[in-house]
């Protein structure tokens, strides 16, 4: 493997603390726990542009995401919000005619330069779609397929990590009598918390989740952010939602992006309470969006 793939899953560096980490820190840049100590970044982004083809979608974005925490990233349609997703795990890597470039670590590491390991990457930087992607198999299959892609298990170890995995992602109870039926036979809800599971598979340690519950009622909506909130004690999540209240609810860092640029990132109560920026203020208060 390459000198810069970013297989490797030790502790990070302290890359920063902060985002914006090209402003002076402030109170509402600098990511600090509830106990006072400072938080490592688990992902640094800075002056990072993306294009498909000539069209320049995500312009100088700087931002640190802080480990084992959630970053809601807000915003209207369009402003480039999947698009900076698709960057962290480098899916845009499979189709011609998209680049970026500025730079984004992994516990310091560079993952835009030549030579990662994306099949790595991806295990370690997974993702989650607003249309639950389950495929069409059974649940015990689909949840096997996640955690035997990076790992060669034994019969009795896959059954083990699958009754690991829809236990942690909260579908357990509900599944263990019908391992075998098909996937699509499970609610919208259950789906979803079932694609968690397979994401989890991978033993990533961020995971990026798209707008996880734009296709859902209210209850399994509550379902996937009570999912949310349990994860987060291991994992560091990037949440891009359409919903204002689920990233009040859900975020403990707040991004706010348009047009393609990271306008104001800080505290979630720095940006639902007290935004520094006029579009900022003006988005949350539903002036436009
Ligand atoms: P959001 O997730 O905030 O709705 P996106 O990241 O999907 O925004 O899109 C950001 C910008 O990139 C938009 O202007 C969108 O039209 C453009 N875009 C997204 N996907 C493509 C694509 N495959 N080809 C060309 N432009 C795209």
């Amino acid at each position: 493997m390459a000198s810069t793939d970013v297989a490797e899953s030790k502790p990070a560096a302290d890359v920063g603390v902060g985002v914006g980490a090209r402003r002076a820190p402030s109170p509402a840049s600098a990511w600090v726990n509830a106990d006072g100590a400072k938080n490592h970044s688990k992902m640094t982004i800075r002056n990072l542009d993306f294009y498909y083809g000539k069209t320049r979608a995500l312009k100088a974005v700087t931002l640190d995401i802080p480990d084992r925490r959630v970053t809601g990233v807000i915003g209207p349609s369009g402003c480039g919000k999947s698009t900076l997703l698709r960057v962290l795990n480098r899916i845009y890597a499979d189709c011609p005619g998209q680049r970026a470039t500025g730079e984004v670590r992994l516990d310091g590491k560079d993952i835009l330069g030549p030579g990662v390991d994306l099949t790595m990457l991806r295990g370690r930087v997974g993702m989650v779609f607003q249309a639950a992607t389950v495929f069409r198999m059974s649940i015990f299959d689909n949840v096997a397929l996640g955690a035997r892609a990076r790992e060669i298990l034994s019969h009795a170890q896959v059954d083990e990590r699958v009754e690991e995995l829809l236990t942690r992602a909260d579908l357990w109870a509900e599944v263990k009598d019908r391992l075998k039926d098909s996937a699509d036979g499970l609610s919208g809800g259950q789906q979803q918390r079932l694609c968690i599971a397979r994401a989890l598979g991978t033993r990533p340690e961020v995971l990026l989740l798209d707008e996880p519950t734009g296709a859902l009622d209210p209850a399994s909506t509550e379902a996937v952010e009570a999912l949310i909130m349990q994860l987060k004690q291991r994992l560091t999540m990037v949440l891009v939602t359409h919903n204002m209240e689920q990233a009040a609810r859900c975020a403990d860092q707040v991004a706010f992006f348009y047009l393609g640029e990271m306008v104001e990132a800080g505290s979630t109560a720095h940006i639902f309470e007290s935004p520094t920026q006029p579009r900022t203020q003006n988005y949350i208060t539903g002036k436009f969006g």
